[in-house]
């Protein structure tokens, strides 16, 4: 049998050739990273869930004309996406300090930001993704002003979207980071929401009682990390059965 062509592999996902022109295939494993990989850990289920949570949130967010590198699921832990030209920035968006930003400016965790606030890292593991400017962004050509500002909009997009789903079952939607790629149609260019939207990437705060429901959990040591995720995607409706601890394979429409 032929072996696929591994791509690229990263913490917590690995990228095959696709089985059609212009596309990859997206694996979702269960390793768990933080501190930029210092801690690490296998979260047996994480990948399951992911992979249903970052489907479930980009094929909402075609539905409301955010484009996204997203076509199908395959399986328990792969999807078929859109090859991308990757621009090589993390984009953040923070509704309420948390993280960094409450350690950089002092801010309490949790306070309310005066307006959605999004911040760019420049991707470079060896330099720890760097919180950079828009002057450098354009500066060292990792993209042009044109788009910036459309990652913007869409960034903004997305923050209304995932708020307003979360806060429908009761989540806050503290935080999130978006990866954006490019794709030609002909001579132009669109920017598309890529790599995944999981509670790796946000943070979750149970409205009531603050709980964290999102990566902070293994970050900070907070209790089981796929228990978080289970009740994320319980609340949302994405996962009918238990599929936490699935150890034979099983057809999931
Ligand atoms: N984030 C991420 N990947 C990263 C860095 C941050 O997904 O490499 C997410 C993180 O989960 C949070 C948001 O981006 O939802 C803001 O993270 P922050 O800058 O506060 O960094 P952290 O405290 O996570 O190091």
């Amino acid at each position: 049998m032929a072996r696929r062509k591994k791509i690229y592999e990263g913490k917590a996902k690995i990228l095959y050739d696709g089985p059609e022109p212009g596309t990859f295939v997206q694996y979702f494993k269960d390793d768990a990273t933080a501190f930029n990989a210092e801690k690490r850990e296998i979260i047996e289920g994480k990948g399951v869930l992911n992979n249903r949570l970052s489907e479930f949130f980009m094929t909402g967010l075609t539905n409301i004309g955010v484009p996204t590198h997203f076509i199908r699921r395959l399986n328990m832990r792969e999807q078929l996406i859109r090859q991308v030209e990757m621009i090589p920035l993390e984009i953040i968006v923070r509704n309420f300090a948390a993280g960094s930003l409450a350690k950089r400016l002092g801010l309490d965790e949790g306070a309310a930001l005066p307006r959605p606030i999004i911040e760019f890292c420049y991707k470079d593991d060896a330099l720890g993704d760097p919180l950079v400017s828009e002057e450098h962004v354009i500066a060292f050509g990792w993209a042009s002003q044109q788009d910036l500002d459309d990652i913007i909009a869409l960034s903004l997009r997305v923050n209304d979207f995932m708020s307003g789903v979360m806060f429908g079952v009761n989540i806050k939607l503290v935080d999130f980071k978006i990866e954006v790629g490019r794709v030609w149609d002909g001579d132009f260019q669109r920017l598309i929401v890529a790599d995944e939207i999981s509670p790796d990437s946000c943070r979750l705060w149970d409205i009531e009682t603050g709980q964290k429901l999102d990566k902070d959990v293994f970050r900070r040591d907070l209790g089981n990390l796929a228990d978080a995720y289970t009740e994320v995607a319980r609340r949302l409706g994405v996962l009918p059965t238990n599929t936490t601890h699935i150890m034979k394979p099983t057809l999931i429409n």
